[in-house]
């Protein structure tokens, strides 16, 4: 049985993650400090014996017991407000934990998986965005924190390839959304959501008119195990090249969940990127990868998933003890 560490696996993606990973017979070991991941997402793997569950700070010194085959680095606060809010832990688990992960990874001769962002973009002046871009970003704006830690790990990520030899993959994702997400997370899909059902009018930052490509969690997981068994070690966009204005996404939203709530226009937030949308040619011709699932159907069944919480996650995020499924 293939042995995997993923860190970040209290949330969105990493949770996903896991639950791919547990499905296709890998032994999962994961790991979060829990600062915005929610134990509720690994509820349903604590019994199983392929997995097991470390309360641990990926910023800090690391140690896992055993072999390890494979490392997914995870861990990160990942919507604007988080990095407001924790700017130092944004960059130090981008970069001091990216530099554990490797490490790790080669002490214990795994190849390792870094998830990157197309927040290496910035706000980008190349459209749509290829790899090759280098990007356009600010690095003292409030999304400095994690578009440079970002930045910096995959430079460091690169260089434990070419200078130890390590195999390495990293992947830029963009906008991802699915079941899981933080509904206060300040990310647009779940503050809509989230405010559709609680019945409050959606915001809107700036006029709407700046775009995003938002790709369903199922075909994310998809590109992220294909790469990870690839040989390719120069970075990957993944992401659903469907582009869309805000503005537009606000009125899906209001169709979807046929709430009765208008529009109302906040302030754009600083350094929001006016436009994003991958270019997938490498991911489509190296891993044969291509999104799936449209937009009206992986919103149907977030908003599902969304509709069946419970009225106090509706209101505020709330976490519960798991602490006897717990290592230390
Ligand atoms: N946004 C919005 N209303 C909200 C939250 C976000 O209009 O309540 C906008 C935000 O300004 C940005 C886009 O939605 O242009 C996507 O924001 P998000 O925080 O999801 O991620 P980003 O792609 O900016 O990292």
């Amino acid at each position: 049985m293939p042995r995997i560490l993923i860190t970040g696996a209290a949330g969105f993606l990493g949770s996903h993650l896991c639950d791919r990973f547990v499905r296709e017979g890998y032994e999962v070991v994961g790991m979060d400090n829990l600062i915005t991941g929610d134990l509720r997402n690994l509820e349903h793997l604590f019994p199983l014996k392929q997995f097991t569950f470390y309360h641990k700070d990926v910023s800090t010194f690391i140690h896992v017991p055993g072999p390890l085959d494979y490392i997914l680095h995870f861990a990160s606060p990942a919507s604007p407000i988080d990095y407001l809010k924790i700017p130092i832990q944004t960059l130090k688990v981008g970069s001091l934990g990216t530099h554990n992960c490797l490490g790790l990874a080669k002490a214990k001769k795994a190849r390792i998986l870094v998830a990157s962002t197309s927040e290496v973009y910035g706000d980008p002046t190349v459209h749509p965005q290829t790899e090759e871009y280098w990007g356009n970003v600010n690095p003292v704006g409030p999304r400095g924190v994690y578009d440079e830690a970002k930045r910096f790990q995959e430079a460091m990520t690169m260089a434990y390839h070419t200078y130890h030899g390590l195999e390495t993959r990293i992947i830029r994702i963009f906008n991802t959304y699915g079941p899981r997400m933080r509904l206060n997370d300040g990310r647009v899909l779940p503050a809509f959501i989230g405010q559709a059902l609680r019945g409050e009018d959606l915001t809107v930052f700036g006029k709407g008119n700046q775009t995003r490509s938002f790709c369903y969690v199922d075909d994310l997981v998809e590109g992220i195990w294909r790469l990870l068994h690839s040989d390719y070690p120069y970075p990957v966009n993944i992401g659903n090249p469907d582009e869309i204005t805000i503005l537009q996404f606000a009125e899906e939203i209001i169709k979807l969940t046929g709430t009765k709530q208008k529009i109302v226009y906040k302030p754009l937030p600083k350094d929001d990127p006016t436009q994003r949308r991958p270019d997938i040619t490498k991911a489509r011709q190296i891993l044969g990868w291509e999104p799936k699932v449209s937009r009206a159907e992986g919103l149907k069944i977030t908003y599902q998933a969304f509709q069946a919480l419970p009225k106090e996650v509706l209101y505020k995020q709330e976490h519960r003890d798991f602490e006897g499924y717990i290592r230390k």
